[in-house]
């Protein structure tokens, strides 16, 4: 009995090697496997709430990365992201025995979760505006040690069963408002998902429970209409050779049940339930097959959306029609090609090519950083520029403080302008001068890592001369600036 309990995280870590090889052929599994050994060993008398040794936990959160195909690194960090904090392992040891990126990465998991815990009590406290996420994410320097978050709390909630109550209520209620807004804003959307079904199931059992009991009840009813307007399409398709892989998805209970109560419908009314997904080759033939659709059912007014050419800042794309299918129904039709179906289950992890394969990974992240170029300028937010510069390393960045303490990320070489933009607009518009740690000067003065900065405003009149415009290093600022002059004139 005693050996085969031993034996059960000996299976998780042969199962992680499986997963590690159906995408790294050549892997060398040394990294791995001491980082299992280690923590093992580490961990040797813990166990679990659930009566599991403790160990199960990190090979299940190395899983899940490995489900999503990250890096021998990262997952050497998820086996042994809780040691710090709740063994006897020291930081040098890990340095040591892993070097500098695994060291990294697990100080970062165990940074992370000290200061969610900390502003989750300030937020308490304080009742600010959730600005959590933001701050989250603009203080972890490697995108990774989120990722590794949110596998480490996809875990937890898969095992909330062996909490009490009142606990399983907190994490539910944390991970629905931290976590699930982060893996939506990295756009992996397999993690989100089950995040939020977990999440909903144990805030809202009654309701979830409603939820899935009609959505039975719904799938049954839909089956014919889905099989009919199905067959049509595929059979149009086949007629102009256009190969095309033909789904059905049904939204999560969650956004079903929010449905529900913004929209203060019943089930049987809800049109946009489900999604008929064509997944095709390329993205001409998503345009051909659109073409193609409009042309043989209509479409409703309003419900087309082009995400290919305009792709959301979580670089989600597709077209996303509704059509009036011959039953008088209405369906929506979502059309992208295989690579976009992947983005649109693991975001940016789709674009995030580790150490292999460096000239592809070099030629998506130019493509890449020209979405999220473009992209900045159409929205507010600054986080594709986050986006952007954890993908590449070699992008520097600097955190400059509020006087509040806040911490605001920039670009390396940025100035004084940069970082008054990023507060506010007309932060922007009526700077007169700044204090910076104390000391004045001019709003074109280069910023420095951990500086504090406190801008003085005033009534600004002239245009903003061209020489602080050229050095500006964040779009916002640069766009801000001179249609600032523009209407000066
Ligand atoms: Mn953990």
């Amino acid at each position: 009995m005693k050996e085969q309990t031993e034996n059960i995280p000996e299976h998780y870590f042969q199962r992680l090697e499986a997963e590690v090889r159906t995408y790294h052929a050549s892997e060398d599994m040394q990294l791995l496997e001491k980082a299992y050994r280690t923590a093992a060993l580490a961990h040797a008398d813990q166990k679990r709430k659930s009566g599991e040794p403790f160990i199960i936990h990190p090979l299940q959160v190395a899983l899940i990365l490995a489900e999503l195909h990250l890096d021998k690194e990262t997952m050497a960090a998820a086996l042994l992201h809780d040691t710090i904090e709740d063994t006897d392992i020291s930081v040098e040891t890990i340095e040591q025995e892993f070097g500098k990126e695994v060291l990294f990465l697990v100080e970062g998991v165990t940074k992370l979760k000290k200061t969610i815990q900390f502003e989750i009590e300030k937020d308490k406290l304080q009742r600010k505006e959730a600005s959590l996420r933001k701050l989250l994410l603009a203080t972890v320097e490697d995108v990774r040690v989120v990722i590794i978050k949110l596998a480490d709390r996809l875990h937890n909630m898969r095992t909330l069963e062996f909490q009490k109550r009142e606990k399983q209520i907190e994490i539910a209620e944390e991970t629905m408002e931290i976590y699930v807004p982060i893996a939506g804003k990295l756009g992996i959307f397999q993690l989100k998902r089950e995040l939020e079904e977990l999440a909903f199931c144990y805030l809202w059992p009654k309701e979830y429970q409603t939820v899935q009991e009609q959505l039975a009840w719904r799938k049954k009813e839909d089956r014919k209409d889905i099989e009919e307007f199905i067959g049509e399409i595929e059979e149009m398709f086949a007629q102009i050779n256009l190969r095309a892989r033909v789904g059905v998805n049904y939204k999560n209970s969650y956004s079903i049940y929010q449905k529900m109560l913004t929209r203060e419908c019943v089930m049987e009314e809800m049109y946009d339930i489900y999604s008929v997904s064509v997944i095709l080759e390329s993205f001409e033939q998503c345009y051909l097959a659109v073409g193609y659709l409009h042309n043989k059912y209509n479409p409703l007014p309003g419900r087309f959306k082009d995400f290919i050419a305009l792709p959301k800042s979580n670089l989600y794309q597709a077209i996303h029609t509704t059509l009036i299918s011959g039953q008088r129904k209405t369906i929506e039709v979502q059309i992208r090609t295989e690579e976009m179906e992947k983005t649109a289950n693991i975001g940016i992890l789709n674009y995030w090519k580790y150490s292999v394969g460096q000239s592809t990974k070099l030629e998506k992240m130019e493509w890449l950083r020209d979405i999220l170029n473009w992209q900045k300028e159409l929205e507010e937010e600054n986080f594709t520029q986050f986006v952007k510069s954890r993908l590449s390393r070699q992008d520097k960045k600097i955190f400059c403080l509020t006087p509040h303490g806040e911490s605001i990320a920039l670009p390396y070489d940025s100035i004084v302008m940069d970082f008054a933009y990023q507060i506010h607009t007309r932060i922007g518009e009526t700077i007169a001068y700044a204090m910076v740690n104390g000391k004045k000067v001019e709003p074109d003065t280069v910023l420095h890592n951990g500086e504090r900065v406190r801008i003085v405003t005033g009534q600004r009149k002239k245009n903003f001369p061209y020489l602080w415009i050229e050095k500006t290093k964040t779009a916002r600022a640069r766009s801000k600036m001179l249609q600032f002059n523009r209407a000066q004139h």
